[in-house]
């Protein structure tokens, strides 16, 4: 038999259902494969017998000729969704053996169509981070490897564990969350697909929350096709959150194959910014003129306030943070270390069960939002994010989608970036002023660096246009026929 790791989402759909292997098969295939390469260390925990328990019903399923959208489908859930009775950490000490008494909306979408969990994925602390270095579950390690040193790459961050497993083959698609870009910037790191939906699209009803006005969940896949399988079970509207959107989830997968014959691309003059890697911005040349050939008009347009997306997302985002982790005192759930009295209590639960990243973010905040700084730095930030979100609505009164980088640079070093934190921050440059104006983006694996790394292009749409954004993300697929595998599955490669 064919490795089943090798087949994309919609590929194992249609076997599944020509009844050419089963879901057990299926998921066995990819235990098999999770636990060859634990040393990648995706996983903070392993559910691969509830996988095998979930896949038995899905058969039954296919034999009743009653299965769901993504029936069978092994996925890895990144660690910031709760699911019922599961250990859910946030990769946080503070959160180690929680197990939370209810599911996320997101997760509960999945498994209402058929998904299996293999595990919970690996992140950064409390989703904060570029490179999953600040989990307290150890680093992820990136599948892929430079062919000018050895030393392990980071699989980007925060959704490092889920785009590592699924570009290692040993999930077939992961959910992630994307508060900056960590839906975006691992899938560029690790040579696969992501969206992050317009803000509001997927219910954030039962997901850790980091920064509430910019956390949202998204898939990441090896296909367009598969994230948008993906997102159309992930998606759609949910009382239990008051900022989901109430509107139709549309079948994104008819997007896909559509011609974008007179569609216009903009190309925004701002995200030439310095230190960009030289091959990163030949290969979005390379996508223009992917467009260009596919029929599409494209149209130069402008973001000016983009420059400031970083400087003010590192005010709103800590601010926001502060506010929802002060649920972490010790006394509600989570770790607990006793002090003196209630105070002292709170303070050592919280200087032992956060990492040195989310402290800061912590301190960052708690200042911006003191009363002598709140209107200089929150609300201006505030005023600031009116700005840039203005910009995308002006852009696309020129254009349907805009095409840009992803990410300035190809992954890095374990440990490099380390010492300064606004060298890390600049990782999002590009990620992050659609994640201000909520504004759906994806990212495509499009090519390699000249030392064997996969780099990727953004597609930003208009607010709840993902099916452009598909359409769009499906044509430079084809185009850019990105085939290449991390080294390390060459040799396994069906
Ligand atoms: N890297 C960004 C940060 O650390 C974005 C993280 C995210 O999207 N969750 O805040």
């Amino acid at each position: 038999m064919k490795n089943l790791t090798t087949l994309t989402i919609k590929e194992a759909l249609i076997g599944l259902k020509k009844k050419e292997f089963t879901a057990v098969e299926l998921t066995e295939a990819h235990i098999k494969a999770a636990e060859a390469a634990r040393h990648l260390n995706c996983y903070i925990t392993e559910t691969f017998d509830l996988a095998r328990k979930q896949a038995k019903e899905s058969d039954a399923r296919y034999a009743k000729g009653t299965a769901g959208l993504l029936d069978g489908i092994p996925v890895a859930m990144k660690d910031l969704f709760c699911t019922e009775g599961i250990q859910t950490t946030a990769a946080s000490n503070i959160l180690k053996g929680f197990k939370p008494p209810y599911e996320s909306t997101v997760s509960a979408n999945l498994w209402r169509d058929g998904a299996t969990m293999l595990g919970k994925a690996n992140l950064d602390e409390f989703a904060m981070g570029s490179s999953n270095t600040t989990s307290a579950f150890g680093n992820v390690i990136n599948p892929w490897r430079s062919k000018n040193h050895d030393k392990p790459l980071v699989p980007g961050g925060s959704g490092g564990g889920s785009a590592a497993a699924v570009a290692a083959r040993i999930a077939m698609g992961a959910t992630g969350t994307d508060t900056g870009g960590s839906i975006r910037q691992p899938a560029a790191f690790c040579g696969i697909a992501g969206i992050k939906p317009t803000y509001g699209r997927c219910s954030r009803f039962g997901i850790v929350a980091f920064a509430s006005s910019l956390d949202q969940a998204g898939p990441t896949a090896r296909t367009s096709e598969d994230c948008a399988l993906m997102l159309q079970s992930m998606a759609g509207y949910d009382p239990k959150d008051s900022t989901s959107v109430n509107r139709p989830v549309p079948e994104y997968s008819k997007s896909i194959g559509q011609s974008v014959k007179g569609l216009k691309v903009g190309v925004p003059k701002e995200y030439r910014i310095d230190g960009t890697n030289p091959e990163i911005i030949k290969l979005w040349e390379k996508g223009v003129q992917m467009m260009k050939d596919a029929g599409a008009e494209i149209v130069d347009v402008s973001l000016p306030h983009t420059k400031y997306a970083l400087q003010t997302y590192y005010v709103i985002a800590p601010a926001e943070c502060s506010s929802n982790l002060a649920r972490y005192d010790g006394v509600r759930f989570g770790l607990r270390v006793e002090g003196d009295n209630l105070v002292d209590t709170y303070e050592k639960t919280r200087a032992e069960g956060f990492g040195k990243e989310v402290k800061r973010r912590i301190l960052i905040g708690t200042y911006v939002l003191s009363a002598g700084y709140y209107d200089a730095y929150y609300n201006k930030a505030r005023s600031v994010r009116k700005l840039i979100w203005q910009d995308f609505i002006n852009a696309y009164q020129k254009c349907d989608v805009l095409l840009t980088p992803t990410v300035p640079t190809p992954a890095f070093a374990i440990g490099e970036n380390m010492q300064d934190p606004v060298t890390m921050y600049l990782n999002d440059v590009f990620t992050i002023p659609a994640s201000m104006a909520g504004m759906p983006g994806m990212s495509l694996p499009v090519g390699l660096s000249s030392d064997g790394l996969p780099l990727g292009l953004q597609l930003l749409g208009k607010p709840f246009d993902e099916e452009t954004v598909f359409k769009v993300a499906h044509v430079i697929e084809k185009a850019a026929n990105f085939t290449a595998l991390p080294q390390s599955l060459m040799s396994k490669a069906a």
